[in-house]
């Protein structure tokens, strides 16, 4: 092996890379900021939500959907459409619920297929509790299972 095989630069400027620190990550400071930042819009832009376990996930949001049916509203309340044509989605916010499958907590709503309304779930009073995660300290096995 020739020792210019494994050149410590930057994998973002190919600059040469001046501290251990830097080695380590493969990025100098700047680029590693760049870096960082980069990886969050793509995070917002493809992964609203952060999903831990994706079919516990699913089941989760299924069964959401289902009580959302099975609740006293049965239609949006700017346009009339019948909620079942709607969407249940999430997204992860500080004050969501800590809900199965998910690696973050979830702030969840129904979204109406028609005029776009959003009806938060906690509108909703529907029990979701059983939904909910019993220790979020788990998450970090999670990541690995996955
Ligand atoms: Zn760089
Ligand atoms: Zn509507």
């Amino acid at each position: 092996m020739y020792g210019g095989t494994y050149v410590n630069t930057c994998n973002r400027c190919n600059r040469p890379l001046k501290d251990s620190a830097s080695v380590k990550r493969g990025y100098g400071p700047k680029c590693w900021k760049k870096v960082q930042l980069e990886d969050e819009e793509q995070r917002k832009i493809y992964e609203p939500c952060t999903i831990a376990y994706a079919g516990l996930a699913n089941h989760t949001m299924r069964e959401i959907r289902k009580r959302v049916l099975q609740g006293d509203r049965t239609e949006c309340r700017a346009c009339g459409e019948p909620l079942e044509t709607g969407e249940i989605q999430s997204y992860d916010h500080d004050g969501g619920l800590d809900l199965k499958g998910f690696g973050q907590p979830q702030w969840v709503y129904h979204q109406c297929s028609k005029c776009k309304h959003q009806l938060s779930i906690w509108k909703l009073r529907i029990d979701l509790s059983d939904l909910e995660k019993l220790k979020p300290s788990k998450s970090l096995k999670m990541v690995e299972a996955v």
